[in-house]
């Protein structure tokens, strides 16, 4: 069986596709059938690279496509133009029924109807134990082409068909009913749980190491995906077998990913164990996973501080930044907004361990926010948390990184239905930051944006769209748009020119409204009431102060 792995990201960060990877080898291991992969990834400059040498699409038995953020869609569509291979070859409304089959998954397929006109197959949740389930059937079957193939399909937890679903829409726009077109289609798919074994959730290239410390997150934010994905450990024993085994292959670089690595039980062992590696190869990079201000203990402090890790994974991969950081994530700079998001962390708490961790010699700190909620359209408490976490590294001259992400409401999460602010007020927002603290402060200050204005809009075309959108998107791909060459003018006079009402899908979308990812939520509705009253718009009314 021919896999084709379509990844629209650089080749050098493909060592942390541990997910990906683990699929090819689940179904390799399987041994049902002889089994040949090829992963392309699309680099900076718009070109492909292939790990071997590589086959064509209609070569391939199945396509799978990894979406870190929804933005992805254009660039998988750029992607499949670069293979030769016309982007419009699915038929909207039509049952699919030739080979390959396109199956995505990963965070930017959240919502899977953004999607639904240009791939067959959605993984709801984990992917691997899917696709290992979707390849036996195909390899049992021949052909996607009949109805008994596809009723098999969806009996696969966490596998969900757009074309199985009729969506009919009132003029408004409103989605009127989402209804499946056969009697054994489920009405709902949930959060498919991968029970794959920890031991087989690690990537080596020989030369990068990625391990999986955990999965899913103990805390639940409410507007964070990995929030809503059952939290579990690896064992410290099977971590300890995979480091020992990728430093006896080699291995130059062991990245341990995790939501809050922190949270792990036997963290302090695991960075004992990852310091006595380092000791005998201090050339080993270690790059750990994100950290909460909350549980950094002083013993756990001091560890990262010996083991010298750059504990920011973009920014060693991105900007090969190689010195000892701290990455820490208010997200806003209000402790009663923090606490509403879910987020139950004070100020004081997380300065408090700035402060700990200067003592231990840590002397660049990385700092997340977020900004552009639809509640919430002023930046002064960041402003300030800003300067305060300035004063208190004064002395050692600390260098601060504020990484902004725009904020950007995910399909099933509890904060699903929250508006967007807009390219205009959002950037306004990043801009007054930035205009507050250019005195002498800018010194020690560095600032990052996780996204462009254009990639902001595909994002949430993706994140919010219904199938339409996903005409749509094709329709601007041929016309040669895309999220990687536009300019933000262009983009928004063509979206002008397809009848695209921006400000309908970045809307605070009401309770009472059939949102577009309708079959894959789970979220209860009384979770979300509670949220939308005490985060309302201040045009909403009273706003919970
Ligand atoms: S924001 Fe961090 S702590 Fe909160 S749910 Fe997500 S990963 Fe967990």
């Amino acid at each position: 069986m021919k896999l084709l792995f379509l990844l629209p990201y650089s080749q050098r960060l493909l060592a942390f596709a541990s997910g990906v990877q683990a699929i090819a080898q689940a179904i390799v291991r399987r041994g049902t059938f002889e089994v040949e992969s090829c992963f392309v990834t699309l680099e900076d400059d718009n070109t492909l690279s292939y790990t071997s040498s590589p086959f064509s699409p209609t070569d391939s038995d199945i396509i799978f496509v990894g979406l870190t953020n929804p933005a992805g869609i254009s660039d998988y569509l750029t992607m499949i133009e670069l293979l030769g291979w016309p982007a419009a070859r699915r038929v909207p409304n039509e049952i699919p029924s030739v080979r390959p089959l396109v199956c995505a998954g990963g965070w930017g397929t959240a919502n899977p109807e953004a999607l639904a006109d240009l791939v067959d197959i959605i993984f709801v949740g984990n992917a691997i134990n899917s696709a290992v389930a979707v390849c036996e059937i195909l390899g049992h079957h021949g052909k996607p082409n009949t109805l008994d193939f596809w009723r098999e399909i969806v009996q696969i937890p966490g596998v969900y068909v757009p074309q199985l679903y009729h969506v009919r829409f009132e003029s408004d726009g409103v989605i009127q009913a989402v209804e499946p077109k056969y009697a054994w289609v489920p009405t709902k798919v949930a959060f498919g749980v991968d029970t794959v074994s920890a031991d087989s959730l690690w990537a080596f290239d020989g030369e990068t190491a990625v391990l999986t410390a955990t999965r899913g997150c103990a805390y639940r934010c409410a507007y964070c995906p990995i929030g809503c994905e059952p939290y579990r450990e690896t064992p410290l024993e099977i971590l300890e077998r995979q480091i020992a085994e990728v430093v006896a292959q080699g291995a130059r670089q062991i990245v341990v990913n995790a939501a809050t690595l922190s949270r792990h039980t036997q963290a302090n062992e695991l960075l004992d164990i990852l310091e006595r590696t380092y000791r005998q190869d201090p050339n080993l990079a270690v790059i750990v996973g994100s950290l909460r201000a909350d549980e950094l203990s002083l013993p756990l402090l001091q560890r990262l501080s010996r083991l010298q890790t750059p504990a920011n994974t973009l920014s060693y991969y991105t900007e090969s930044k190689t010195q000892a950081c701290l990455t820490l994530a208010p997200e806003v700079g209000s402790d009663h907004i923090r606490a509403l998001l879910g987020k139950v962390m004070t100020n004081a708490k997380i300065f408090e361990t700035i402060g700990a961790a200067r003592q231990f010699g840590f002397n660049h700190f990385m700092l997340y926010f977020i900004v552009g909620f639809d509640f919430h359209a002023e930046v002064t408490d960041i402003i300030s948390f800003i300067r305060h976490a300035l004063q208190l590294t004064e002395e050692t001259q600390a260098h601060l990184v504020v990484r902004i992400t725009p904020f950007m409401p995910t399909a099933r999460t509890p904060m699903q239905r929250f508006g967007l602010l807009g390219v205009e007020k959002t950037w306004s927002l990043i801009d007054e930051i930035k205009t507050a603290l250019a005195g002498k402060e800018a010194a020690r200050l560095g600032f990052s944006c996780a996204m462009t204005p254009v990639n902001y809009l595909y994002q949430a075309l993706g994140a919010r769209g219904d199938r339409r959108v996903s005409h749509v998107l094709l329709k601007l791909h041929q016309r040669g748009i895309n999220q990687r060459a536009t300019a933000l003018p262009a983009l928004q006079r063509a979206l002008h020119e397809e009848g695209v009402e921006l400000d309908w899908y970045l809307r605070r979308i009401p309770l009472d409204e059939i949102v577009p990812w309708t079959v894959v939520d789970e979220i209860p509705a009384q979770l979300q009431r509670s949220l939308l009253a005490k985060l309302a718009r201040p045009a909403d009314g009273t706003r919970d102060k």
